[in-house]
């Protein structure tokens, strides 16, 4: 499979092979990377593959895509080391029902991205040493180490923002050691954005070393996104007998939302999509008004959707054949601010005893409001975003059963301040 740019149009398409995909992570234009065609998926294989196992479901949608680059075995091998977590469709009440995309090791969706981009690179690296350069404002940062811990050639140097983590997230990053060295920044996210990006725009620092971002658009992050909403379909499905749902999907820049429009794509039977946000309501303004107004994003109780200028609008377009009436017959929009998210989690713990993170509960909030017949997708686990559940429900939300020794492990990091030239020093010494 070749992939091109969202931003390249006509007969002169340029094509890049996998690997160059993977590794530049956004294109030579500044555009996404696309597929060079959607496979089709046979869905009486996906159902039959199902009821076995989410990686062996996984594994025939990974090898529609991946199979002419990778090795069957080695693919296997990825697959089963990415997800070897569980994935659950929740029923909280008659009509109301949620998968829940969290149970694996960082507690959030990202996992199934990060961790399937990390097996893969260690086999298209081969040879390479490779350093993986990330900042991050929690989420993305702990799911990308985790998703490379151990991957042979990769160092992960992760940049996060001192004391603007919370605890948990801080945990993920600090007390995994080998291959993965975390840099405390004395300063902000902005900083550490910033600083990274600095490094790839030095030649000559990229001469030295091999770096590399693992960036949510990341094609390697995205294409395996679009998996679970076939699982999630097959649940669906079992628990009412129906077979073409409402998925609503609480996003932010919208790389979750458009691997379901992916796996709509590859034939999965769905009857439209619900985006849904918080108060940063860019895509839901659109699809009412069709002028696309990116803006500086405003914080919200569910910060990891606050995004203002959603990278991802460019593969939503792509897909949709840049025809935003075709986008409306495929999607609804829906936003809620924070009183109603503080709402929803509040609501779903006293009618349902339900405990759920804020950004999932934006997804139950416009499921409510639309009366969705279908499903919303769970994108954190409560005790994630303790702070903000704890203030809806009146006590600490419960931790996750898979938590094991995190919070009492050593947290081992580096210090710097919000410079350039220390993190420059920092990477040719490491
Ligand atoms: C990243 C994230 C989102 C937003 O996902 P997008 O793909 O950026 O739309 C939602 N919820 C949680 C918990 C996240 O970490």
């Amino acid at each position: 499979m070749r992939y091109f740019s969202t931003r390249d149009r006509g007969d002169e398409k340029r094509f890049f092979s996998l690997k160059e995909a993977a590794t530049k992570g956004l294109a030579h234009d500044g555009g996404l990377f696309m597929p060079e065609h959607i496979p089709a998926a046979e869905m009486k294989v996906v159902e039959d593959l199902y009821k076995k196992s989410y990686s062996e479901m996984a594994l025939y949608l990974a090898g529609l895509f991946f199979g002419d680059d990778v090795e069957a075995q080695r693919l296997k091998t990825t697959v089963e080391r990415a997800y070897d977590f569980p994935i659950k469709m929740k029923s909280i009440a008659e009509g109301m029902n949620t998968l829940e995309l969290f149970h694996g090791p960082t507690f959030a969706f990202k996992d199934f991205g990060a961790r399937f981009m990390g097996q893969m690179m260690g086999i298209l690296n081969d040879n390479d040493e490779v350093t993986v350069l990330t900042a991050t404002s929690g989420d993305t940062g702990s799911a990308v180490a985790n998703g490379f811990y151990g991957v042979k050639g990769v160092k992960v140097v992760v940049l996060y923002p001192a004391g603007k983590i919370s605890p948990l997230q801080e945990a993920q990053m600090t007390t995994l050691y080998g291959n993965i060295y975390p840099l405390k920044v004395n300063g902000t996210f902005d900083d550490c954005q910033r600083m990274v990006k600095a490094m790839f725009a030095d030649e000559k620092m990229r001469e030295e070393i091999n770096i590399t971002s693992a960036n949510s658009i990341n094609i390697l992050r995205w294409i395996p996104q679009s998996f679970y909403y076939f699982y999630g379909w097959c649940a669906w499905k079992e628990l009412t007998g129906k077979e073409l749902p409402y998925i609503v999907v609480p996003s932010g820049n919208y790389g979750n939302l458009t691997a379901g429009m992916l796996a709509r794509r590859m034939g999965l039977p769905v009857k439209g999509f619900v985006a849904a946000s918080n108060a940063n309501d860019v895509i839901p303004e659109f699809l009412k008004s069709a002028e696309y107004r990116p803006r500086a994003s405003v914080q919200t109780v569910a910060n990891a959707m606050d995004v203002g200028a959603p990278s991802n609008y460019e593969r939503m377009m792509c897909l949709c054949g840049n025809d935003i009436e075709k986008l409306r017959m495929e999607m609804r929009g829906f936003s809620a601010n924070d009183d109603e998210i503080v709402a929803a989690i509040k609501e779903m713990h006293e009618k349902y005893d339900y405990q759920s993170c804020p950004h999932s509960a934006v997804g139950y909030a416009a499921a409510k409001e639309l009366d969705v017949d279908g499903f919303w997708l769970s994108t954190a686990c409560a005790a994630k975003f303790g702070e903000v559940t704890e203030r809806a429900i009146g006590k600490k939300p419960k931790l996750p059963e898979n938590i094991g020794e995190l919070l009492s492990r050593k947290r081992v990091f580096t210090e710097i301040s919000a410079e350039e030239n220390e993190l420059k020093k920092y990477l040719l010494q490491v």
